[in-house]
């Protein structure tokens, strides 16, 4: 008994790093041929202004479909195309995709567009955003760039000249996932960032813990002062959007409104009108 139960440990020991190993193979072969093959997707998820209740800007959020594995999240994925170089091409598709679903919305919705940090070493990225801006006809300042702080680690210098050339160009800057991994204030003093969006483990944690109610409110009341937009990100709730409100957060975004959405759904959520904030009618159902 006790013997075999040991040899069923070791081969599923053994499986589980083949198995490892075989996904990471398929996911980087794979991801060669993803984007010909019309493979990746664009999802959007609303971001809803709370004075008003519209929606003021949609994150486009990366799908991959794998027709073996079935889906592999972006989390999984958009590192091991950075490690593979491919990440460039990655982000121009996605930049391309999002201003042209934007441009056929109403002037005052944004889209935010992540960029991860190897993107922002790019020279290249600067023209290949107005290129698409040319090309699809939005203006600069409806373009939101997501970035987190794992861009400063960065002291080369060039990630920093890219930024500057990008704010120049009247592109709006995004800090995500603010106040985890390298969080420092200081970086709020060197960009002039547009937008603040709080981690979603602090919003995860607003109605158990007095400690992350303290931060969201403190970060709330940090960027009033700076001037910036602060979005909550990962409302799942009526009592964490409660606390969002209390906190002085511009903006909210989460399940509780609307999960990621394909264009055509997003169209129809966008032209529905405002979501009535005031009375709990959610998810994902705006209310006339
Ligand atoms: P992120 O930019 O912080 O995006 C927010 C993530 O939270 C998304 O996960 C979204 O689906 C999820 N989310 C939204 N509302 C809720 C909620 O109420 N509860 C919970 N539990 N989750 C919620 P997703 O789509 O899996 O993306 C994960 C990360 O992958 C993103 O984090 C972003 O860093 C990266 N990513 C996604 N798309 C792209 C892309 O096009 N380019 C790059 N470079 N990174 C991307
Ligand atoms: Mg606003
Ligand atoms: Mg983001
Ligand atoms: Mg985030």
């Amino acid at each position: 008994e006790a013997k075999r139960g040991g040899r069923n440990r070791a081969t599923s020991f053994n499986w589980s790093f083949k198995e490892r190993f075989n996904r990471l193979h398929e996911i980087e072969t794979g991801l060669r041929r993803a984007l010909d093959c019309g493979e990746l997707k664009l999802l959007f998820q609303p971001i809803i202004d709370l004075e008003s209740g519209r929606i003021s800007a949609c994150e486009a959020l990366l799908r991959w479909d794998h027709p073996i594995l079935g889906p592999v999240p972006p989390s999984e994925f958009i590192p091991i195309a950075e490690g593979m170089g491919m990440i460039e091409s990655i982000t121009a598709w996605v930049l391309r995709q999002a201003c042209l679903a934007a441009a056929s919305w109403p002037d005052d919705v944004r889209i935010a567009v992540n960029i991860s940090p190897a993107s922002l070493k790019s020279a290249e990225l600067p023209a290949n955003i107005i290129a698409v801006l040319l090309e699809t006809g939005l203006p600069a300042r409806r373009l939101e760039l997501e970035v987190t702080e794992s861009i400063f680690l960065d002291d080369s210098g060039q990630t920093n000249a890219i930024l500057r050339d990008l704010q120049r160009i009247g592109l709006r800057l995004a800090l995500d996932d603010f106040g985890t991994g390298y969080s420092s204030l200081a970086y709020l003093r060197s960009y002039r960032f547009d937008t603040l969006k709080i981690d979603q483990s602090f919003m995860a944690g607003v109605s158990a813990n007095a400690e992350d109610r303290a931060i969201v409110r403190a970060i709330g009341s940090l960027a009033r002062e700076l001037a910036m937009d602060t979005v909550a990100e990962g409302i799942e709730t009526a009592d964490q959007l409660h606390h969002a409100q209390e906190a002085g957060f511009t903006d909210v975004q989460g399940y509780l409104f609307s999960r990621p959405i394909p264009l055509d759904k997003i169209t129809g959520l966008i032209a529905a009108g405002p979501l009535q904030l005031g009375e709990h009618q959610w998810p994902g159902r705006p209310v006339r």
